[in-house]
């Protein structure tokens, strides 16, 4: 009651009564699910390449246009398996602006990772800031898709070449998305996606890699499962990267529900993108929406001119319910143990460190309808409202 106008605030602000969260799963339909899960059951096959697994690999080739997709138990795992049997080691450029597991995949395996800028329009990989970073000791480049929009692959293609380094997109967010024509999941030498729950496509945890080279592919097959060739040969030091049968089923199901599940989420988009229009300080990150997108991260920009921080927005937001995020801040050369093994990275990251502190990222997916969108996109120019009547007062 001191706080007057923060109270005043309070009432006049719409709270949300059930907790909005950014990545609720999208589900596929429930009675294919228990029927796969029961046929899996009495086949007593739930592992180890089983009859679901192989059907999932078949149909995500298909729909992602590409020779392999080898099935992993997580997103992490198959980044790990990619740079394994790609024979990296040294230093391999990835962008600080992405997901920790990124760099931590490549750390894991005793690779250091070497942060480069992003693009501060795309958010993606900088082509000139990865050439600045090329060292003797660099034998790759990761490059993200970052919010399921294409990294510069051709630009990408053309330093690896160069310089002789392999090139590995980390597609986690880009599932079903396209560049140009082409889907992604065969840019690169490997594409590695993230099937995690909170993901587009998700099978409770999984993920994959895709590949059009034959001998990449039957290498991280073996790794995937011990190294084993036959049942008591084994030929390679492998280690457990294999999707269990109750997941590919989930996949399945996911799978046919792909269409509806974009649909929603470009429902949910264009409900953003309209209330936000013409808002200064808001700035919605654009998809190129003659290709294939799947729309999963709505990310909003705030900028300098807007009346309130990206923070305070955040606080704001989660006080009524809705938990946006602030993916994916402070960008990994800020997270442990990066930032004590090289303090001074931020020097080389201006446009990281900009966009860090500005993203946003809101709820959709199935779960939200776009109604929804409007009265939450509604309620941040509401917010950042207030903020610019009080301090004028
Ligand atoms: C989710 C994610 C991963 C890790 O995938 P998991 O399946 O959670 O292990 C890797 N990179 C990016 C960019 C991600 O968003």
């Amino acid at each position: 009651m001191e706080d007057g106008g923060r109270h005043a605030s309070r009432e006049i602000l719409p709270a949300f009564a059930e907790p909005l969260h950014v990545g609720r799963p999208n589900i596929g339909n429930t009675e294919t699910f228990l029927r796969l899960a029961g046929a899996m059951l009495e086949r007593r096959w739930l592992t180890n390449n089983g009859p679901l697994l192989q059907e999932l690999e078949r149909r995500l080739a298909a729909f992602l246009g590409v020779k392999h997709c080898i099935a992993m138990c997580n997103g992490t795992i198959a980044l790990e398996i990619a740079i394994r049997a790609l024979g990296l080691s040294g230093e391999v450029i990835v962008p600080s602006y992405t997901f920790v597991a990124t760099a931590h995949a490549l750390f894991w395996q005793g690779i250091t990772p070497v942060f480069a800028d992003i693009d501060a329009d795309t958010h993606n990989l900088d082509p000139a800031a990865v050439r600045r970073m090329i060292t003797p000791r660099t034998t790759g480049i990761i490059g993200v898709h970052l919010w399921g929009r294409a990294a510069p692959t051709a630009e990408l293609r053309q330093i690896a070449e160069e310089h002789g380094l392999k090139l590995i997109f980390d597609a986690a967010h880009a599932f079903g998305a396209s560049h140009g024509n082409q889907m992604i999941g065969s840019f690169g030498d490997a594409e590695v996606f993230s099937f995690h729950a909170t993901k587009f496509f998700n099978t409770f945890e999984g993920g994959a890699v895709t590949t059009n080279n034959d001998d990449l592919a039957e290498a991280m097959r073996l790794i995937r499962n011990f190294g084993f060739s036959g049942f008591d040969n084994v030929i390679h030091p492998g280690t457990n990267g294999k999707m269990t049968e109750i997941c590919a089923a989930m996949g399945l199901v996911n799978l046919d529900a792909i269409e509806e599940m974009m649909a929603a989420n470009r429902r949910n988009y264009m409900a953003y993108k309209a209330a936000f229009a013409g808002v200064p300080g808001l700035t919605l990150l654009p998809y190129d929406e003659a290709t294939h997108c799947n729309f999963q991260y709505v990310v909003l920009e705030i900028g300098p001119e807007a009346s309130l921080g990206r923070d305070e927005i955040v606080v704001a937001l989660h006080e009524q319910n809705v938990l946006a995020r602030k993916y994916f801040w402070p960008g990994c050369h800020r997270l442990a143990p990066y930032r004590d093994l090289f303090p001074h990275a931020g020097l080389m990251l201006p446009n990281t460190e900009v966009i860090a502190d500005r993203v946003i990222v809101l709820p959709t997916g199935t779960a939200v309808p776009p109604d929804v969108c409007t009265q939450i996109a509604n309620l941040i120019i509401v917010i950042s409202k207030n903020r610019r009547n009080g301090e004028a007062a």
